[in-house]
């Protein structure tokens, strides 16, 4: 007698199903001692599954894709990319498979998704596999990004495989399951466009419409509609980045979503001094991707999507050509609109000062903060109280302190809200040196200090006595900060 496995959790494949042509059917590699390492409790209960459940040896055997709960269908999907400026029409997932959709009590749809289930056919060179460090990393950082406020994947649970990972030495090994509402990328619209199939390109926007931008679908021109809606989406999403000092480190279109969400936590870092050249991947070396070229690198990607989607757009492809130029045109405008209301919410400058003396005010303290190698995050934190008690803190980060005092004198007679700049300049990020700090202890088997890394980057506005190391820079002998993106 057959016995179908007891899960408490139900999958969906609409991808699959709908868009066969773009995914292969696959399975993860077994894994014979899944051992979980950290789960998110509160992540599970809102996609209505139970933690206690997913801590059980099934629940292990779920998050590494071992248990296929009944009628659950997992892919690996095809997608292409340009990776730093280059074409490569066959990326697709190399070691992730979607797992299948869960829909929530709300009737969100998630994709649960795995990464580093071992190899598939779109694998080429790689051992499809992942270590524990790189997706620990991507946990805390993406759950930091979360509570921030940013749109981003999420991360449900990392699982050790027992299994040894060959990098520069042997490492543990590790599957990340990661909760996206999709992972359709500016890739995969370049994958459909590539095969040519013109009914496939069309049915993959209608399932973009339909899952991230439905009011799209009510519009006289649906498509152009969906691309105007991307472009707000990923100009909201990179204004919010450089607010907070965030590098991404490898945008390249298969890392650039259709809903807007952060994806992909590789190569990524936060300012520590504001310099708006940082790189820190140890690949970008014409640094493609530093810190300021991000809104740039954003409409570069969005421009492929449009290339994708000319046929969509309209038959007379001189007249697509305009409609998707008049639509890119948006993102400037729209990236700068709100950096500019972010900039201004920073320095708690009330909604009635004038444009032009508030746009001042930020690009003062922008020079000031860069000449005098300022702590971004740490400067605005004390700034809020500055604001509010008069307060030394932000003041004391400044090396020319008549350059300080000249530009608060202007800032404090503008009348700065100390509560609206609590809520948007975090206490607590998730800093590099804190991150490697805690993945190390983390690969030896002490898993506390991850833990306590969590606590504070997860309510980062909320500043809590106990944890001043988790609110200041690095130490003196941190030193450059490099990231590894073949993880
Ligand atoms: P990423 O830089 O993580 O966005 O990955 C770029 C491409 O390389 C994607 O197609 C990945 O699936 C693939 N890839 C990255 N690492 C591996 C690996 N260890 N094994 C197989 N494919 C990989
Ligand atoms: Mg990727």
């Amino acid at each position: 007698m057959s016995t179908t496995p007891q899960t408490t959790v139900t999958l969906e494949s609409r991808f699959a199903r709908e868009l066969e042509e773009l995914s292969v059917p696959w399975r993860a590699d077994d894994v014979a001692d899944p051992r979980l390492l950290v789960l998110n409790e509160p992540l599970a209960a809102e996609l209505g599954l139970d933690p206690e459940w997913l801590r059980s040896p099934e629940g292990a055997r779920l998050l590494v894709g071992n248990l296929v709960p009944a009628g659950a269908m997992p892919v690996a999907q095809a997608y292409s990319g340009h990776q730093f400026g280059s074409f490569s029409p066959r990326l697709g997932d190399g070691r992730a498979l979607l797992l299948g959709e869960v829909v929530d009590a709300e009737d969100h749809r998630w994709d649960l998704h795995l990464k580093g289930s071992g190899r598939t056919p779109f694998a080429r060179g790689g051992d499809g596999l992942a270590a524990v460090g790189p997706m620990l990393r991507e946990y805390v950082v993406s759950e930091a990004m979360h509570a921030l406020g940013v749109p981003t994947t999420r991360s449900l649970a990392v699982v050790a495989t027992g299994r040894q990972v060959r990098r520069e030495s042997l490492l543990p090994g590790a599957v990340l399951a990661r909760v996206a509402s999709s992972h359709l990328r500016v890739g995969s619209f370049q994958y459909a466009r590539a095969t040519g199939d013109l009914d496939l390109l069309r049915r993959l926007a209608d399932h973009a419409v339909s899952r991230h931008h439905p009011q799209a679908a009510e519009a006289e021109h649906p498509y152009l509609a969906l691309f105007e809606a991307v472009v707000a989406a990923q100009a909201s999403l990179v204004a919010r980045w450089m607010l907070l000092g965030f590098v991404h480190g490898v945008m390249n279109t298969d890392n650039t979503t259709i809903s807007g969400e952060t994806i992909d936590y590789g190569p990524c870092a936060f300012l520590d001094v504001f310099d708006p050249s940082a790189v820190f991947s140890s690949i970008d070396h014409g640094g493609r991707y530093a810190y300021r070229n991000q809104p740039v690198a954003a409409q570069w990607n969005l421009a492929r999507l449009a290339e994708a989607l000319l046929p969509l757009l309209d038959e007379d492809q001189d007249r697509a050509v305009s409609l998707a130029e008049g639509a890119l045109e948006a993102f400037p405008r729209q990236y700068s609109a709100a950096w500019s209301a972010g900039m201004r919410s920073k320095l708690g400058l009330p909604g009635d000062l004038d444009d032009e003396v508030a746009a001042t005010l930020v690009d003062d303290v922008l020079v000031l903060l860069q000449q005098n190698h300022v702590d971004w995050t740490s400067f605005f934190r004390a700034l809020g109280g500055t604001a509010r008690t008069g307060a030394h803190a932000a003041r004391d980060l400044v090396l020319d302190l008549p350059a300080f005092d000249a530009w608060a004198e202007r800032w404090r007679a503008a009348g700065p809200d100390p509560d609206v700049m609590d809520r948007v300049n975090p206490a607590y990020i998730s800093r590099n040196h804190l991150v490697e700090e805690a993945l190390a202890s983390a690969v030896d088997g002490d898993l506390d200090p991850l833990g306590r890394l969590l606590e504070a980057v997860t309510s980062p506005y909320e500043e809590r006595p106990g944890l001043e190391r988790y609110a200041a820079g690095p130490p003196d002998d941190f030193g450059a900060y490099t990231t590894y993106c073949g993880t």
